[in-house]
């Protein structure tokens, strides 16, 4: 099916560098596909309940600095695919599983509708993200509202926004395979909750989790992939863009196969 586009959807993929054509190519949905070949991921302990914690508001306001000493214990909260949204929100706020812990101010679960169609994967939370406990609130994020704007969407409806780390890595660097391995846990267990109708796994980190390969986005895309019966569609990630804009267009052409996918 080709999409129909109205003039906010037409500037706003003007504003992506985006040139629409009257009848865009279709992109052809493939049927899901296996995964490439595993990378090998450690085992990580388990152990340790969580401490509870009330639901965060979808906004939260800017949090107070207070310096607060955690020690990681290499240990998870165990019984997290049991959990249920509330139970596995304390569960990423108390986590002390990996360094990350140390130096966060605040752990940045996700936005959005947990009855999204939508789940939209990305890699780590950066500054802004980390001080506003809210994922892609940056520049990254901008580009990020604007797309999703132009499929009809927006960060609080119909789609949910989470990363791979849900702790900041230092100076943004990126993650480790041992902080990726332990944060993965709880990315599975939301998307068993919110049971997403389609995943836009956003760079090369959110691909390595949810499809275990290390292999190049530019080689992964234009094909849907499967993770726990999800239809996957991989594309570069909006930082990446904003440093390489004629991919732009390629992103497009990545974001039509996800919305031909979910309307299949
Ligand atoms: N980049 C990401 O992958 N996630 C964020 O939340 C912000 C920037």
């Amino acid at each position: 099916m080709t999409m129909q586009l109205d003039d906010r959807q037409r500037a706003m993929l003007a504003e992506m560098g985006v040139r629409v054509f009257d009848a865009l190519p279709s992109a052809v949905p493939a049927a899901p596909v296996p995964a490439p070949a595993p990378v090998a991921v450690q085992p990580a302990p388990q152990a340790q309940p969580a401490a509870a914690r009330l639901a965060a508001p979808a906004t939260r306001p800017a949090p107070v600095a207070a310096p607060v000493t955690r020690i990681p214990t290499g240990d998870r909260p165990s019984g997290i695919d049991g959990m249920d949204w509330e139970e596995l929100e304390a569960a990423v706020a108390g986590c002390q599983a990996c360094g990350l812990c140390e130096r966060r101010r605040n752990t940045v679960f996700g936005v959005g509708d947990t009855q999204a169609d939508w789940m939209i994967v990305g890699e780590a939370p950066g500054e802004q993200e980390d001080l506003q406990g809210e994922p892609f609130v940056g520049a990254a994020g901008k580009l990020l509202d604007n797309m999703l704007r132009a499929l009809g969407l927006d960060r609080h409806s119909k789609v949910y926004i989470a990363n791979v780390l849900k702790c900041r890595p230092p100076g943004n660097r990126n993650p480790e395979p041992a902080e990726v391995a332990q944060c993965e846990p709880f990315l599975r267990r939301q998307v068993a909750l919110i049971q997403p109708r389609i995943i836009l796994a956003m760079g090369r980190f959110a691909v390595q989790s949810l499809l275990g390969t290390t292999e190049p986005i530019g080689k992964l895309r234009g094909r849907v992939y499967d993770y726990q019966g999800v239809p996957v569609v991989v594309t570069y990630h909006p930082a990446y863009l904003l440093r390489n804009l004629p991919d732009k267009a390629k992103a497009w052409a990545d974001l039509c196969l996800a919305m031909n996918t979910l309307d299949s």
